[in-house]
């Protein structure tokens, strides 16, 4: 089964940390959704035989379009694609957009998995971070979420300068306690051209030295599944049948379509990606071309790596399905490296499977480019 990204390019206001695509232009939101409608329908010709079991809107904000405009949409892709009934419909919000109201709207066009900005549920954080919502907005917004639907995840960003790992456990606790049921915890990272990282360069903020965010990374892991979350990857964890159907497609290098500018697909062995510009994206789409910057085909060398290298950093390398995809053994062809990172408590091995332990998971960067 293959799934569908949708990428929404707008955000209200650029948070100081962020390097995603989007602009604040609002303005553009309906020519947007044209050109949107007009994209998928040029894909109806040149995607074949594809079955699709989840959607993700992700942004940007998808939570900044309304109820009709995204139920515009999720008719749109049923018409066009053949998605199963029970598909999973995830959609990325901020709090601040997330009223009562549009909680139900979003809720009755289809969406059922919401994937809330909180970041953080202490407020100092979240105005370090430039946010526009509170932590009692945040935790209102999660509460009402849950009350409409189940399956509720909620970012969280940590490795803020000079935070400690009991105010981490915070906002974890909360999570916990108010029946979330997925973490993505990200550690905040210094992308270049952020205004974050203008002030790291300016030395008005000490970013935490690697060392200190590998231990961070460890006491977040550890708090996490303490709690009844299992990790999946390599900044996911959820409870039990709570995980990403969608992000998942990404992690196994299974087919997604992407939506949007700056969205990437992978069908086939094919990999491409729109290019990010809202207006260009509009203009090509209204002359019914594919807005496509990048495109190119992995061979098996380069589908092997990718394969390993997203298995590695979420469940591990299935042997039988490493073997059934590429017609070699991962554990005769690794014997050394398994070996060596078992021994060193940064990787565990069973009987059909190798992947690596939270130590690992701490460094799995530096392990794939040394072993792999
Ligand atoms: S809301 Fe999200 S996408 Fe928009 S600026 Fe903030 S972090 Fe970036």
């Amino acid at each position: 089964m293959s799934g569908i990204y949708v990428h929404i390019p707008f955000c209200s206001r650029r948070c100081n940390y962020c390097d995603f695509f989007f602009t604040t232009n609002t303005k553009l939101t309906d020519d947007f959704l044209i050109s949107l409608d007009k994209e998928i329908q040029i894909h109806s010709a040149s995607i074949p035989n594809q079955k699709f079991d989840t959607i993700f809107f992700g942004g940007g904000t998808p939570s900044i379009l309304t109820g009709n405009q995204l139920l515009g949409i999720i008719n749109r892709l049923r018409e066009t694609f053949d998605i199963t009934e029970d598909a999973e419909m995830s959609l990325e919000a901020n709090p601040e957009d997330l009223t009562n109201e549009k909680i139900r709207e979003l809720y009755s066009a289809g969406v059922n998995r919401l994937s809330i900005g909180v970041q953080s549920f202490i407020d100092s954080e979240l105005q370090f971070l430039t946010r526009h919502h509170t932590s009692s907005i945040a935790g209102d917004v999660v509460k009402n979420s849950l009350d409409v639907l189940d399956n509720v995840s909620i970012d969280i960003i940590y490795s803020l300068p000079s935070q400690r790992a009991e105010d981490i456990i915070v906002s974890i606790d909360k999570a916990k306690v108010m029946g979330v049921k997925h973490i993505s915890a990200y550690t905040l990272t210094y992308e270049d051209k952020t205004l974050l990282t203008k002030s790291a360069n300016e030395g008005k903020i000490i970013r935490n030295t690697p060392e200190h965010e590998a231990t961070l990374y460890e006491t977040v892991s550890k708090e996490i599944i303490s709690r009844g979350f299992r990790q999946y990857e390599v900044s996911n964890f959820a409870i039990p049948g709570y995980e990403s159907r969608h992000n998942k497609k990404y992690w196994k290098l299974l087919p997604y379509l992407g939506l949007g500018p700056s969205a990437h697909s992978f069908i086939g062995n094919r990999r491409w990606n729109n290019l990010k510009s809202v207006g260009k994206y509009c203009e090509l789409v209204n002359s019914r071309k594919l807005p496509i910057e990048n495109d190119y085909e992995l061979n098996e060398q380069q589908l092997q790596s990718d394969f390993i290298m997203l298995a590695l950093r979420a469940e591990g390398i299935n042997f039988t399905e490493y073997k059934k995809r590429f017609g070699k053994s991962f554990e005769v062809y690794n014997k050394r490296a398994i070996g060596e990172l078992v021994q060193n408590g940064f990787a565990e091995l069973s009987n059909d499977s190798f992947r690596l332990s939270t130590k690992g998971y701490a460094v799995a960067d530096e392990i794939i480019a040394r072993y792999f």
